[in-house]
């Protein structure tokens, strides 16, 4: 894909996880794959206003070093975007982008620290597994997580993504409109595996 074409959707993704309300703020992260490396978002600044021209940006290596420094320092989940596209030139995973987002719901559910269940027919249809939950340590993904997160792709090299423990969701995809339709679905998900819970609970059903 042209890297022109690559920005552009970027630009889509990150206004769309902004707009649906999957981040707010200036949290959460994306990127893109492209020739050569990557183009992940910079440090700070809001997903609402990255753009296709470049601005919010920055392009690296996948071990997080900058090609063009007038973006910026990277966002600190550089190790994390790295590592996704890694494992899937290693494990022949067809992966093109990748949204990180503080999604509520998904949140909310990572601290019961179980697999989110396929609740619903499009779970078990788009994804066809239970989305694991990572509990790591820091505010951001380091080389010390890579074990645990490499295990899962390993066992399951069509995981689509994961949970991290009372952090965000990670979501993987062919392009990055993919990844962030992903991680719509992730939260979806987790609201509904939630509402269905406490209606139990209520005797609801
Ligand atoms: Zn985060």
């Amino acid at each position: 894909m042209e890297k022109a074409k690559i920005y552009e959707q970027l630009e889509i993704a990150a206004h769309r996880a902004y707009a649906r309300g999957i981040q707010t703020g200036n949290g959460g992260n994306c990127s893109a794959r492209m020739e050569g490396g990557m183009i992940v978002k910079s440090s700070g600044g809001s997903l609402a206003d990255c753009n296709k021209e470049g601005e919010g940006f920055v392009e690296t290596t996948l071990d997080g070093t900058v090609l063009a420094p007038e973006g910026g320092k990277p966002t600190r989940e550089v190790f994390l975007h790295g590592l996704m596209y890694r494992l899937a030139d290693e494990l022949g995973m067809n992966v093109g982008g990748v949204m990180h987002c503080h999604s509520p719901w998904a949140i909310s559910w990572s601290y019961s620290k179980k697999a989110l269940p396929m609740t619903t027919l499009h779970m078990q249809l788009k994804v066809g597994c239970d989305l694991p939950v990572v509990d790591v340590k820091t505010a951001s993904v380091q080389p010390e997580d890579e074990p645990a997160i490499r295990k899962l792709f390993e066992e399951n090299p069509k995981l689509p993504g994961f949970i991290l423990v009372g952090h965000g969701v990670v979501a993987l995809g062919k392009d990055i409109l993919a990844a962030e339709h992903m991680a719509e679905l992730f939260e979806e998900t987790a609201q509904i595996a939630i509402t269905k819970a406490a209606c139990e609970k209520l005797g609801i059903y």
